[in-house]
């Protein structure tokens, strides 16, 4: 199998807010495995807090030679593999393994969804709503952009623990009732402060709390989830499978990202393992193009939530085709394997 490989840093169409910092663009990897004349598609998405750089990938990939590999399907063996060139790196596997599970569905000619049994979108009749996140702007930009998208979506996705968080609630609360979502980052700093914010929430109509204290406070979390009105999701409390085992009882659900977990690999055992675990399963993603949108797209049918917009946050968009939402739903792609292509004249390597 030949691996190619290209930086392509992705133009953000609005600057970005969360807590912490600002941005306009973000660093991107796009990567191509072909195998006997077929080709998948995969990508690292690189957001700062993670530790990841276009560098850092590019050197990652630098040592991954997959030419003794005969066969896209082999994935504990080639996950094997890449462990043993760094212990780390997790967006740069998550490329490789993302195009190896495009590969996969486009040798056996069907979508991803298909080939692991899951139904195009849930057993569930109503189907699975993703969010769209509503960035922290002045009233009337607030205003404007909710009624632009209130129609298009189920829920809606607000950034809180930052200032003037409640003010941006209230101007969504002046143009829409929609259900929505919170994601504090780890911004709240004591399982009080976070206990008052989420009880003011649930009075404007919110549905779910992300992250809402520090990442390693695992007991304050514990304490939160016990008495929160609303379900309490860990993002980056929750990188990989082996985080649940301690995750169990201190949270609701979890949030899995592609970019954390290193690909659909271990993605797709995390969901199964939330489930057996009594936790709601999040599926989340970065900055990126629909290719790896629509990578964990596949797994929705484990899902109760999805934050899948990533894509609509980009200029420059190299692939084509992918998930969809369709009246706030998620709707799977019938292509073979995640569905995308690259759009017309774009090459990789
Ligand atoms: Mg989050």
């Amino acid at each position: 199998m030949k691996l190619s490989y290209t930086a392509y840093p992705l133009q953000l169409k609005h600057t970005f807010t969360v807590a912490g910092f600002s941005r306009s663009e973000t660093p991107d990897v796009l990567l191509s495995v072909t195998h006997e004349g077929i080709t998948g598609y995969g990508e690292a998405s690189m957001p700062p807090y993670l530790g990841e750089s276009i560098q850092s990938v590019l050197a990652f990939l630098d040592k991954v030679d997959l030419s003794p590999f005969h066969d896209p399907f082999a994935m504990s063996d080639i996950h094997a593999y890449l462990d043993t060139l760094s212990p780390g790196d997790w967006a740069a596997k998550a490329a490789v393994d993302i195009a190896l599970h495009d590969l996969q569905g486009k040798t056996a000619g069907m979508p991803l969804w298909k080939l692991w049994g899951l139904s195009p979108l849930s057993l569930r009749r109503e189907g699975l709503p993703t969010t769209f996140t509503i960035g922290i702007d002045t009233p009337e930009n607030v205003r404007a952009k909710t009624l632009e998208v209130a129609g298009q979506y189920h829920r809606l996705k607000v950034k809180v623990g930052v200032p003037g968080d409640k003010e941006l609630i209230a101007s969504i609360r002046e143009v829409t009732d929609l259900p929505l979502t919170v994601d504090a980052n780890q911004g709240w700093k004591s399982k009080e402060e976070a206990l008052d914010e989420i009880c003011w929430l649930r009075d404007q109509g919110v549905i779910m709390v992300e992250q809402p204290l520090p990442k390693g406070s695992l007991d304050a979390l514990a304490w939160l989830t016990e008495r929160s009105p609303l379900p309490v999701i860990a993002d980056e409390s929750c990188q990989h499978l082996s985080d649940l085992k301690r995750l169990r009882g201190c949270v609701s659900g979890i949030n899995i990202k592609l970019m954390k977990c290193g690909g659909l690999w271990e993605a797709r055992q995390m969901a199964i393992a939330a489930r057996a675990f009594g936790m709601q399963v999040m599926l989340g993603c970065m900055t990126e193009t629909v290719c790896a949108v629509s990578a964990i797209a596949h797994l929705a049918s484990f899902a109760q939530w999805a934050d899948l917009d990533g894509h609509l946050l980009i200029d420059n968009h190299p692939f084509a085709g992918g998930m969809e939402v369709v009246e706030g739903n998620i709707r799977l792609p019938s292509a073979p394997g995640i569905g995308i292509e690259p759009v017309a004249g774009f090459r990789i390597g």
